[in-house]
């Protein structure tokens, strides 16, 4: 007996080789019918035997092609055309937009082993590439993604090319970058003047260049990267000092796994990330005296590692380099550079050559950033090889565009129940931020095909994202959302999860209902609404973003609140204020309160006690303090400093100042810096659990989320999780999205989606 069946695949379909894999298994099957790509996903026809079809359908469910990921499979009965055949029919441009563009991927083994393969006729090509890698995201135009729409567009394949273009059982079937010496992109070397280098080999000129401590721009898949030998402090200082990048960490690339776990510890879970084919940048824990220099993360017990993912940086690493810092290229609160004369500008002084090549980059994506705990990856920034795949929620939502924070900044589009994260934007302190910005909003359009009229925003009335947010043409609504809030939703969109929960957002600083910088919370949250049910006891911050630079005046502060008018001579023994002057300065701001505004935020907190424990009074970027304590304190054991909870007509406040007596004392006394610093992480690892407890035993929810920008800090997750589950909640943390700022515009966009859906007030 003898059917047609039509299936509609959606999710990440095209780009990825799922069209020959498609044809692949209906031949085998002995099916006839087409595959086609559309604007919607993948429609395919098949006609034959009842238990072919059956078979075809279970291998396809099976076999996916691996970047591939299906998210929705419908399939219908459709009269018998009585095809003989089974082929791949040209692309359809109508239909409604739901297509997934895939994400970038890292080069597959099949192409390495060609690559370093004297015989194959892409031995050593810097742009090899098939289904199964190679750039996605990074090239597109526009979409369906044909090599028209895309950057490819201006190197016409040579006949061989050609050939396995068409043949639908090779790996280059329809492989969109599809290239080879003889038709593709080739590489140059310019000088930091743009000067093109005369020699007949670029990437050995590039390397030589490398090994003599010059920096090099090396044009990667979505942007540039600056590099140096990770081995020589000379070079690496020389790459900080033109970068104006002091102490902040530097990721580092290395040859291969093995050479990562000499220098740094690995479990399986790490591992596995740092070889996927995203290959972000994974945090691990650094091995002494591992043969990198101490210049790329001073004061951190952490490395920020990758593995190659472009032939060139596999090309690069076989002339004999173990380890090299590739930062991305860009100057302070800059995006990426992506175009050569771009790059040739705005890292003119600091590069020194640039190794370029003429396919051009369409969209800027950095490197993601991730880590593991307790097994599980959690990402620290979301962007090359993960964008543009979207997170599935749990149900649909209106239309909506949000435009996040202010900081680390991303957009997102939601669609049906499809939530599309841009690449990691950034923050947003320069025009050029600002416009890439812009550009990202535009991106996202593209991809999804839709342009909501409704957009979310901060509550903030000065974020650049608000004011954008009303300067819109065609929009009908604006709908803002509390920071905090906004993280809290975002780990419940990031878990699937809806209705009420115990949301701890615990984060730097973020824009309060009641005007105060929030930033140590604790709210029952659903994805509408929201009530502050406790937080962190309000401190002022002795000239506002000063003691964001200077941490020690937060600890002058927390002295004061502690001890009162004896404050100053504990401020002596500790020598935690830089000069005499300093002293009356402090009384006087906080006194009359000029200046000071009030936070509840726990990264304040962190700072406040970094400065009491002498690890730092100032710092050079935001959550350095932060990163050092949690340095100091990983692995120190300890007993938890006391805390106090008060309940007030704000709700329960969480009063810190019981450890702060107990640190000095301690500190005074002579106990190590390393257990004070572990003392603390414990402390608020036991006060967050009481906190919530308090909260279950008034309302008996048992869901906990954890969200915002500590949450970053491994030693306080873990602590955090460890805790709560042991009081017996359910806790849920971020995995997909960042618990920083970087998933907020997620946040915001299904609050405010949850708020059309339920007809509330907008
Ligand atoms: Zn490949
Ligand atoms: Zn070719
Ligand atoms: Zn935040």
């Amino acid at each position: 007996m003898i059917k047609r069946v039509r299936c509609h695949f959606s999710g990440v379909v095209q780009g990825v080789g799922f069209r020959p894999f498609i044809y692949r298994m209906a031949v085998l099957h002995d099916l006839a019918g087409f595959v086609q790509n559309r604007r919607d996903g993948v429609v395919v026809e098949i006609e034959g035997s009842d238990p072919s079809i059956e078979a075809f359908l279970s291998d396809v469910r099976k076999l996916l092609p691996p970047i591939a990921d299906v998210t929705r499979l419908v399939t219908e009965e459709s009269p018998v055309r009585g095809d003989v055949e089974f082929h791949i029919t040209e692309s359809e441009a109508e239909g409604t937009a739901d297509l997934h563009i895939t994400p970038d991927a890292a080069t597959c083994n099949d192409c390495l082993g060609e690559l370093f393969d004297p015989t194959d006729r892409r031995h050593r090509y810097p742009f090899i590439n098939c289904t199964n890698c190679g750039p996605r995201l990074t090239i597109i135009k526009t979409v369906p993604y044909d090599r028209v729409n895309r950057s490819m567009a201006c190197f016409p394949l040579c006949p061989e090319c050609l050939k396995e273009y068409n043949d639908p059982m090779d790996r280059r079937f329809h492989a969109e970058p599809n290239a080879c010496p003889a038709c593709g992109p080739r590489l140059s070397l310019l000088d930091g003047e743009g000067r093109l280098s005369e020699s007949p080999d670029p990437l050995e000129s590039a390397c030589d260049k490398l090994r003599e401590g010059a920096v090099v721009a090396l044009k990667g898949l979505g942007g540039f990267h600056l590099s140096v030998d990770a081995g020589s402090d000379a070079a690496v200082k020389r790459l900080r000092s033109r970068k104006y990048r002091e102490e902040k960490p530097l990721a580092i690339m290395v040859k291969d796994a093995d050479f990562a776990g000499r220098i740094a510890e690995m479990k399986e879970a790490e591992m596995r990330l740092l070889e996927s084919f995203q290959r972000p940048i994974v945090i691990l824990k650094k091995k002494e005296g591992a043969p990198v220099s101490e210049e790329i993360a001073p004061g951190m017990d952490t490395l920020g590692i990758m593995l190659p993912y472009t032939p060139l940086q596999h090309l690069i690493f076989d002339r004999g380099f173990t380890a090299l810092v590739m930062t991305s290229a860009n100057q302070k609160d800059e995006p990426i550079c992506i175009g050569n004369r771009e790059a040739l500008v705005r890292l003119h002084g600091i590069a020194d050559f640039f190794l370029v090549h003429n396919r051009d980059i369409l969209v800027r994506c950095d490197d993601s950033i991730a880590m593991t705990v307790a097994e599980t990856p959690v990402l620290l920034r979301r962007s090359r090889g993960y964008v543009p795949k979207p997170i599935v929620l749990r149900e649909p939502y209106p239309e909506i565009l949000a435009l996040g924070p202010h900081m680390k900044t991303t957009v997102c589009i939601l669609k049906k129940n499809l939530a599309f994260l841009s690449p990691h934007v950034g923050d947003l302190e320069t025009p050029q931020a600002r416009d890439f910005l812009e550009e990202s909003t535009d991106l996202m359009y593209k991809i999804t095909g839709c342009r909501p009229s409704r957009v979310a925003c901060d509550l903030h009335p000065g974020y650049h994202t608000t004011k954008t947010a009303h300067g819109m043409e065609g929009v009908e609504s604006i709908i803002t959302v509390q920071h905090h809030h906004a993280h809290i939703v975002s780990c419940m969109a990031d878990n699937g999860i809806t209705g009420r929960v115990i949301g701890i957002s615990m984060d730097g600083t973020g824009y309060g209902s009641d005007g105060h910088a929030w930033g140590g919370e604790f709210l029952i949250a659903d994805e509408c609404n929201f009530t502050r049910q406790g937080h962190l006891s309000y401190f002022p911050l002795p000239g506002g973003t000063a003691a964001i630079r200077e941490p020690w005046r937060i600890g002058a502060v927390l002295l004061k609140e502690t001890f009162g008018d004896q404050w100053r001579d504990y401020a002596r023994k500790l020598r935690i204020i830089p000069e005499e002057r300093y002293y009356p300065l402090i009384d006087a701001i906080t006194h009359r309160e000029i200046n000071s505004p009030l936070t509840s935020s726990l990264g304040r907190l962190f700072d406040g006690f970094a400065s009491l424990l002498g690890i730092r009074g100032e710092v050079s970027f935001e959550g350095q303090a932060a990163m050092e304590m949690e340095a100091a304190a990983s692995g120190c054991p300890a007993e938890p400093l006391p805390f106090l909870i008060r309940t007030g007509e704000e709700g329960d406040l969480l009063d810190f100042t019981p450890a702060v007596r107990r640190l000095v004392e301690l500190r005074l006394t002579g106990s190590p810096t390393k257990s004070l610093a572990a003392a603390f992480h414990l402390c608020l690892a036991k006060a967050f659990r009481e906190m919530a407890e308090r909260i279950r035993m008034a309302t008996g929810l048992n869901r906990s989320v954890l969200s915002g920008g500590c949450f970053q800090n491994r030693l306080l997750l873990e602590g955090c999780l460890e805790e709560l589950r042991d009081a017996g909640f359910d806790v849920f943390m971020h995995r997909q999205v960042p618990p920083n700022d970087g998933g907020i515009s997620l946040g915001q966009a299904v609050s405010a989606g949850a708020r059309v859906k339920a007809g509330l007030p907008l």
